[in-house]
């Protein structure tokens, strides 16, 4: 039977990879992979990461299996980093949520949870979004609807278009919105956005689903969570993915976090009984050691703080990377204006050339960036921006 399967295309962010590994550029770049780097062009262990893991290391007790949803020390020290201590919707005890498999065990489980809920629901995503919504919402068996987010030609959000395509959501929709650091335009909603869409999905009738892989990466752990704590103080329903990926640097480790948010607590309750027999029905159970590691820097003050402290390094050098890269095309002799990266969030910008162009870069230069543009900023540093910015003026200028 398996010979007449049909080989699949490998991922093209996985294939670039491939491709940047073996190419002997002494001055290669990998700009597509979006992973965090440091100035050395690593992604290293988090200081307070390899402290937790040394106190686990003698702690560890057992290897026995833990639950669904995780342990429940976990679950109530994420609800906290994402919601805030305070928050009504947690006080209220309407928040369940289950330790999943990193961010994309998130996504696929509220997928698999909202189709329970309803067979005729459609989830609207933005244009564009990450490659990997489509695929992890579909095979849920969600049907996909699109809604224009940014706009190439001004660099920024297309909000009015983006209005009045959700006008057109049917009551009961579910909104797959991006918390912070859109990935791959980098341009967020601000504050006053946020409400105006919040105030329209609640007047529809539509059930937001947030996805945040980046909290802390963009302006700050508060400041980036400002649209989730915002929607979860107004809506009787709604889902929030997030991951600890990014910003406890655990990718391999597959963290991450499901929020389901429902009218009342035997609502909470119930949805949750929900959630663990489909988690049950796939994996089981989430992998722990990442789990154990967020749990024990997150209970303990002085990890907390330093782990804070290295995510506000990583934080600031990636909006540094941002600002050096806009002055060194300003003082080049790049024509147009580039000023919109400094404006943008997280790893992400579209740099805006053709996919021509980026297959130049990686052709003449060894530069490697996805076809649409997608750059990862924190793959610069300070030796490599010239050799960027001058192989991206002589490409422009051919
Ligand atoms: N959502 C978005 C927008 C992402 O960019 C990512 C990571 N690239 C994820 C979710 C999930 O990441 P992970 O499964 O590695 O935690």
């Amino acid at each position: 039977m398996f010979e007449h399967l049909q080989p699949l295309p490998q991922d093209p962010i996985l294939s670039l990879l491939g491709e940047y590994r073996v190419d002997t550029h002494p001055h290669k770049l990998d700009l597509g992979i979006g992973v965090y780097k440091d100035e050395q062009g690593n992604t290293p262990i988090i200081g307070a990461v390899k402290e937790a893991e040394s106190r686990l290391l003698t702690s560890e007790q057992s290897k026995s299996y833990t639950a669904p949803a995780g342990t429940a020390e976990y679950n109530h020290l994420a609800s906290a980093l994402v919601f805030g201590t305070e928050h009504p919707a947690l006080k209220d005890q309407r928040i369940i949520s289950a330790q999943t498999p990193g961010g994309c065990g998130a996504l696929r489980m509220g997928a698999e949870f909202l189709r329970g809920c309803s067979q005729k629901s459609r989830v609207w995503v933005s244009l564009p979004t990450w490659a990997n919504h489509a695929p992890l919402l579909t095979g849920a068996g969600l049907e996909i609807a699109e809604y224009p987010y940014y706009d190439y030609a001004t660099k920024g959000i297309q909000f009015e278009a983006m209005l009045q395509t959700l006008e057109q959501a049917h009551a009961g929709d579910f909104v797959l919105l991006h918390g912070c650091c859109h990935n791959p335009s980098g341009a967020d909603l601000n504050p006053a956005q946020w409400q105006a869409v919040a105030d329209l999905m609640a007047r529809k009738g539509l059930i937001p689903f947030v996805d945040m892989a980046y909290q802390g990466l963009g302006n700050g752990l508060e400041q980036d969570a400002f649209g989730v704590r915002l929607l979860a103080e107004h809506f009787p329903e709604m889902l929030v993915a997030t991951s600890c990926s990014k910003n406890f640097g655990l990718y391999r480790e597959r963290t991450g976090t499901l929020f389901i948010i429902a009218a009342n607590p035997a609502q909470a309750e119930t949805a949750g009984s929900q959630l663990f027999s489909k988690i049950r029905s796939h994996y089981s159970m989430p992998p722990a050691h990442g789990a154990a590691i967020v749990e024990t820097i997150l209970a303990d003050t002085g990890l907390t703080l330093s782990w804070k402290c290295e995510l506000a390094s990583m934080r600031e050098r990636i909006q540094g990377l941002r600002q050096q890269l806009v002055s060194a095309i300003t003082a080049s002799d790049i024509e147009g204006d580039f000023t919109f990266i400094q404006h943008q969030f997280g790893m992400f910008s579209f740099l805006g050339i053709s996919p021509q162009q980026v297959e130049q870069l990686r052709q003449d230069y060894s530069i490697y960036m996805i076809n649409s543009s997608r750059m990862n900023i924190a793959g610069l540093n300070q030796s490599s921006m010239d050799y960027f910015v001058s192989a991206l003026a002589k490409v422009l200028s051919a």
